[in-house]
Parts: C-alpha cells; structure tokens; sequence
C-alpha cells in the first residue's frame, strides 16, 4: 500500500480504537485467515473468582488458608483470586518456604512444615473426588488440587466468566469468513466448555506457555495469515510469531510491546474492525 493508504489506515484504526504500531501489519491483516484467540484475560475477563473449595482432607477453611500461602509468591491470576477469597473469609495466611512457581502447571512450597503443592487438577488422580473435578471443569471453571505429597487435600474451583462482548466478537470474525481458533494452557474439559460459551468449535488446550508460539507458527503452516490475540506475559512469544499480533489494552507490558496493533479499551470487536478496515482501506485507496 502507499503511505497515504497506510497513514489514512492508521488514523482510521486510532477512530476505530485501534492503536498501531506496525503499519504494515494493518496491510497483511487483510490477508487474515485464522484468528488464534488466548483465552484467560482476552476471551475472558481475567478477574477470576474462587467458587467452590471442596475440601477433601482437611476443613475447607484450612484448605484456603494453605492454598493462599502458596499463590503469597505468585503473580498468576488464579493467585490473585486465591489471595482474594482469602482475604474476604479473613483467613490469616502463613508464610511460605522453599517457593517455587512452574508456569503453565502451579507452585510448590513448605507452610507450617508441609510440603504443598497447588496446580492443575486431573481428574483420573484425583480418585473420589474426580467426579467433581469434570463436574466444575464442564462448567467452564478451572480447577487446581492442594495435594501434599501424594495426597489430595482439597479442590478449589476458578471461574473467570467471558469478556461482554467476546461472544459477538467471535460472531463477527467467523461471519467475515475468518476461523477462530482458541489456544489455552488451562485443561481440555474446562477450554471445551468456555470455548463453547464463546462460540468456537476449535481451541488448543494444555499448551505450555514456551509452546504458544509454536501452536501459532501450526497454525501458519496451512497457508493461510494467522492473527493472535493476546493479553499476558506469556503470550508476547506467540503474537511475535503471528502475521499480526493483537495486545490488549489492559493487558501486560511484554504483550504490547509484542504486539502490532493494541485494542484500545481492549474490546475485542476491534480485530474484526481492524481486519475490515485492511481489506476496505488498502482496496480502495491502493
Ligand atoms: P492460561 O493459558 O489459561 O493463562 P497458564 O498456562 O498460565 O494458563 O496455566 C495453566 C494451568 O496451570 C492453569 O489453568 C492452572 O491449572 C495451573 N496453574 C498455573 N499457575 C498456577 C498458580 N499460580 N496457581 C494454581 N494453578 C496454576
Ligand atoms: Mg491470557
């Protein structure tokens, strides 16, 4: 395209509000095929909320109090949300020793002489209390296990509902003829059922956080342009590696610093908006 085309598709994206950084990402996006779509914090709204603890071991009390004084040292979301249902029951929460935080799986520390671990529930380990972990997962909740050792102590449940919005958003991309692929490092029951709530049929689960820029760089390989859209730390790798990255406005530093094009007001209507100005813009004006 010309500057003038790339300058009017710019000032058009800042009305539309859309900030780009990469000009000439605005002109491959009218090449877009497939939309890869992060689901915690940019399909959803990222403030997740603990809403279940089922206690297996020990009291559900007990159980947040342990589970808090692992997620002390964690920046992830799910410890925010932790933290928070602990503060509200007004649970004091013990120091933790020996931290340690493994992304894309959960953290492990010592509280009061126990060593604990916090992370992804499996349903197939989780013995008697399997059934509720895939009756909370269908619900689209994410699920962690306090276990010690080799004994489960407890489940709590995570809800993190959708982004208003997000399901016409998805509507919007798949009617332009754009598939919509969502990627998650959170498990298949519980990607299954948020990615149905959204309105997408395709979603890659249990991907680790080093592996989100390999499922976009798969997804490239069908020949089509990929878009990803994405919001944390751990997704600036995977919107590198897209055609076009979208960030959120309200998502991580490292994301937008990655990213081509950042959603003002992080509305996720604007890739569709962005990806119809491409095609209107570069169209006419070229
Ligand atoms: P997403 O891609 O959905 O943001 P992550 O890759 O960050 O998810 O994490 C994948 C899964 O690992 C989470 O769904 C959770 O089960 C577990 N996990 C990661 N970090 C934590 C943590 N701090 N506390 C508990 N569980 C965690
Ligand atoms: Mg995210």
């Amino acid at each position: 395209a010309t500057p003038t085309a790339i300058m009017v598709g710019t000032g058009r994206g800042a009305a539309a509000g859309i900030l780009v950084k990469n000009a000439e990402a605005l002109e491959r996006a009218e090449r877009v095929g497939v939309v890869a779509v992060d689901k915690t914090g940019t399909l959803t709204r990222g403030e997740p909320e603990v809403t279940d603890v089922v206690a297996v071991g020990i009291a559900a009390g007990e159980a947040l109090r342990l589970a808090a004084a692992l997620e002390q040292g964690s920046e992830h979301p799910l410890a925010r949300a932790v933290l928070a249902r602990a503060a509200a029951a007004g649970v004091a929460v013990p120091a933790v020793a020996d931290f340690r935080a493994i992304p894309g799986q959960g953290v492990t520390g010592v509280v009061d002489g126990r060593a604990l671990s916090l992370g992804a529930a499996d349903w197939a380990a989780a013995g008697a209390a399997g059934d509720d972990v895939r009756r909370l997962q269908d619900e689209g909740k994410t699920v962690v296990a306090l276990a010690e050792g080799g004994r489960l102590l407890a489940l709590l449940a995570i809800a993190d509902p959708l982004r208003p919005g997000a399901v016409a958003a998805v509507a919007e991309l798949q009617a332009m003829g754009l598939a919509v692929v969502m990627l998650t490092g959170d498990n298949a029951a519980t990607a299954a059922a948020v990615a149905r709530a959204a309105g997408i049929a395709d979603f890659r689960a249990g991907i680790l956080p080093g592996d989100k820029a390999a499922a976009v760089n798969a997804l490239k390989g069908s020949g089509r342009a990929v878009a990803m859209v994405g919001d944390g730390i751990n997704d600036a790798p995977a919107l590198a590696a897209a055609d076009i990255g979208f960030a959120l406005g309200a998502g991580s530093d490292a994301a937008i610093e990655a990213a081509d094009l950042t959603l003002i007001g992080s509305d996720l209507k604007g890739v569709a908006d962005a990806i119809r100005l491409s095609r209107a813009t570069l169209g006419k004006i070229r």
